[in-house]
Formats: structure tokens, sequence, C-alpha cells
């Protein structure tokens, strides 16, 4: 397994080349803040920054270094999509509920490309495109469905790309084609989340790192609503976000009952000679497959390598054993590159939900923004300045995705011991749509 691995080979994310996690000096915990965020990835610092420039004070603590969650491990794909498709949703809630998400899926991905070159953060942020690649002529029916209702409907622009030119965009014939969306983006992870902490920290935001939320109690006074115990001792807040997606403890077993953690695996290639890499994503696009359970394909922003993922939840801890299973899909996918040696291997904390959706809302008095399902990077910062808002009492604070209910499932206290058998169930639902389209023609 070894030979997979080149030998200055790091289990740590590749993002923290460029981007190495830093530990800002808070200073002093004061008395008191305006507004505590639990959490430093993008929900936490978007919203804090937002607060700070309205004048609040406002402090993010983070049990780990800022950064360390998701936000600086994740694949940095950029897109408008959920795991629950417009169709489906359009089906269950009505066509007026799926449309008012979608377009706040639009607003997101859109405000954060805006924010990025308003803020001039350069964390090669681009409109490369995305390439869905169909892994059944079933699901190529599938796509083409789904993104003829969202053109239809929203204006989303697609098109579809036929089993015979998939070699325009990879350098692979494993997939039946698939469709082409011209306009999504990317950007690198890493870069963006330093960008976003160095103009919260410019604002006047206290970041404390390795400073755990351990408890956070009401008091009820006007100004001081909420008492924060941390590893370094207490203060208070008016207001507290909690922020904490893949990562919420026990501790705040409210949100900890609605999640369902579980772990994104990631790995980049040594540098490759740039033809070669060339040939395998020509037009630079991000790549997913249409399965539930995906995998996923993208060049390095800053260096010429490969970075892809998927096998998600596989329950795999060993850096060894996980590179041996990615280097598999790798090759699957893409044979050029069977004998590439992998430089990084790592993992992340993502979290689901029970009915799929990101939660946004209010709960005993404590905001959250949470179960990005795999969406976070547009997502966690569309919701840190919604909650932001919210807390200003601006009117643009509303969006479509405040429900009513946050489901969660009797007994579950946010151990997701069923996560294989759901695994296995995706595995399913995507085999049971290849065949029945095999049955038909
Ligand atoms: C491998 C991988 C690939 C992904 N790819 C993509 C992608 O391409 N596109 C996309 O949109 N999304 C992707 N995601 C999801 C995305 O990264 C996340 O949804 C997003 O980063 C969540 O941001 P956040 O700020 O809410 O939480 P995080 O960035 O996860 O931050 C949560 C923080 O809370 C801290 N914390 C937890 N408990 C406490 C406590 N008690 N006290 C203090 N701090 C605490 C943690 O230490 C952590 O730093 C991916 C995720 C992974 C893991």
């Amino acid at each position: 397994m070894t030979d997979l691995l080149t030998t200055g080979f790091r289990n740590a994310p590749y993002w923290w080349d460029a981007a190495p996690l830093g530990e800002p000096a808070g200073g002093a915990l004061a008395h008191s803040y305006d507004v505590v965020v639990v959490g430093s990835g993008y929900t936490g610092l978007r919203a804090a920054l937002t607060l700070a420039r309205a004048g609040r004070s406002v402090a993010v603590f983070d049990r780990e270094r800022p950064g360390y969650g998701a936000s600086r491990r994740n694949a940095g794909f950029l897109g408008r999509t959920l795991k629950k498709s417009y169709i489906e949703l359009k089906a269950s809630k009505g066509a007026d509920y799926a449309a008012a998400i979608y377009r706040d899926l639009v607003a997101a991905y859109e405000s954060t490309l805006d924010f990025i070159q308003e803020e001039g953060i350069d964390c090669h942020a681009v409109r490369c495109g995305r390439l869905i690649a169909a892994t059944s002529p079933a699901h190529h029916a599938l796509l083409d469905r789904e993104l003829a209702g969202m053109k239809a409907d929203l204006g989303l622009p697609y098109s579809m790309l036929p089993r015979e030119r998939l070699r325009e965009e990879m350098a692979s014939d494993l997939y039946h084609g698939g469709a082409v969306i011209p306009d999504l983006g990317s950007l690198h992870p890493g870069l963006y989340h330093r960008g976003l902490m160095e103009r919260a920290l410019a604002a006047g935001v206290a970041i404390f790192g390795s400073r755990e939320v351990m408890a956070i109690g009401q008091i009820g006074r006007a100004n001081e609503r909420f008492q924060i115990t941390t590893a370094g001792g207490q203060t208070r807040a008016r207001d507290v976000i909690v922020a904490t997606n893949g990562y919420t403890p026990k501790s705040l077993p409210w949100h900890a009952r609605r999640l369902i953690p579980f772990v994104g695996y990631m790995a980049a290639t040594e540098t490759l000679p740039p033809a070669l890499l060339a040939k395998q994503l020509p037009h630079r696009r991000t790549v997913i497959d249409s399965n539930l359970d995906i995998d996923f394909f993208r060049p390095a922003p800053d260096s010429p390598r490969l970075l892809f993922g998927g096998a998600t939840a596989n329950g795999l801890e060993d850096p060894a054993a996980i590179a041996g299973l990615l280097h598999g899909r790798l090759r699957r996918a893409l044979p050029d590159l069977a004998d590439v040696k992998l430089s990084h291997v790592w993992t992340g904390q993502c979290a689901g939900t029970f009915d799929m959706m990101p939660h946004i809302g209010r709960h005993d008095g404590l905001w959250y923004g949470m179960g990005y399902n795999f969406a976070g990077v547009p997502m966690g910062s569309f919701f840190g300045l919604k909650i932001a808002q919210k807390i200003l009492g601006l009117p643009d604070g509303a969006t479509a995705f405040e429900q009513d209910t946050f489901p969660t499932l009797p007994l579950y206290r946010g151990d997701p011991w069923f996560l294989p058998l759901a695994m296995r169930w995706f595995a399913w639902k995507d085999a049971k749509l290849a065949r029945r389209n095999l049955h038909q023609g």
C-alpha cells in the first residue's frame, strides 16, 4: 500500500500547504460580548465579520485551531444544488416552495462569489463549470429531466453530453456521458477561509483557538442573556451563534440530535506532467458523478495535481487504507493515472440531516446554521450572513430555508449507528435506477 504514497506524503489537507492553520492571539477574554460564535468555519466567521462591521463586539471560539473544521478541508466545489433534487422537492413540497429554495441556492452561490470579489480574497475563485458524470444511462436520463426542469423554471443553464463525447471533458470511459453546467464554480477552500479570517480579525472580531465552548447557560438579562463557559474562562453575550456543523458536540444535545455527522475523504496526487493533467480534465472543470454516494475530481488551482474524493462514510481511519481505497476509485475513473502516487490524504466531518436539507433558525434563544449535506461552501457563507442580518434586525435576513421543523428520530442522540445501512441504501437506490433503464431498453 505504501508504494501509493510519495516520500513526503502528508496525512493532512492539501489546502493546509498554502493556508496552514494558525493561532491568532485572541487577547484577554472580555466580561461580555454582543455576540459569541461557537465554531470558526465559514458559517461562524461570515456571521462574525458582518456583525463586527455593523459595530457589534464579537468573539469566536473554536475547540481546535481556527479553521480546523471542514472549511479548510473540503473540495472547494461551489454549486447551487442540494442532496434533495429540485424535482423531488417540487413533488414533495410543491412548485412554489421548490422554486423559493432553489432561488436561495442561487443567491447563496452568487453572493459568495460576489463577496469574494468585493473583498478581494485571492482564493482562485472561478466559474470553471461542472461536469456531472452519469453512472448509467438511467442516471443520464434523470439528469436531463432534472436539469431541464431547473432550466424551464429557474433559467439555469446546462447542456447534456452523450457517452461518445465524454472524452471531450474527461479522460474516462467509465461514465455514460453526463451534463455540463457551464457557470458553476470552484475555489481554494483554505485561502478562502484564511481571507475570511483575516477580514474578521481586521474588523475587530476576537478569535480564540483551542477554546472549547463547554456549556451555554441562560441568565436572562437584556444585554447578557447567556453565560458561556469555555476551556479558558467564562463570558457573557446577548446573542450566541452555533456554527459547528459536522463537529457539533454532544454538549449541544438539541443540535447534535438533528445532525448526522459523517466523514468525507479526499486525496491529492503528486505533481503531474502538465500535459497528462490537461488530458484528464481538459476544461479544468469540477467533476462529480451522478450517484447519491458521489466520487468527485478537480484540478488543484495552484499546482499541477488532481484532487479527488469519495467513498464517503466508509469507516476507514488508517491513512494508508484510505489511500488504497481512494486510489482504486481514481484508477477506475481515470486509468491514465493508475501509476501516480498520492501526496496527501485527509478526512473531514460533514453533517447530513434527516430531511437532507440545510437548516437555519433559533432554538432556546441560540441561533444556528448547519446540516449542509456537502454544500457548505456557499451555504455556510450564506447562512452566516443571514444569521448576522437577523441579529441586526435586517429584513434581508429572511430565507426560504427557515422551517418550523428540524427533524430527528426517537432515541437518536447524535451517534449515527445507521450510517453503514444508509450508505448501502444509497448504493441500492443507485443500482436500482441503473437497472430500471436496462429493463426498459
Ligand atoms: C472532505 C470534504 C469535502 C467537502 N467538499 C465540499 C465542496 O466541495 N463544496 C461544498 O460546498 N461543501 C463541501 N464540504 C462541506 C463543507 O466543507 C462544510 O459544509 C462547511 O465547511 C461547514 O462550515 P461550518 O463553518 O459550518 O463548519 P466547520 O468549518 O466544519 O467548522 C466547525 C467548527 O466548530 C468547531 N467546534 C465544534 N464544537 C465546538 C465547541 N464546543 N467549541 C468550540 N468550537 C467547536 C470545530 O472545531 C470546527 O472548527 C465538504 C466537506 C468535507 C469534509
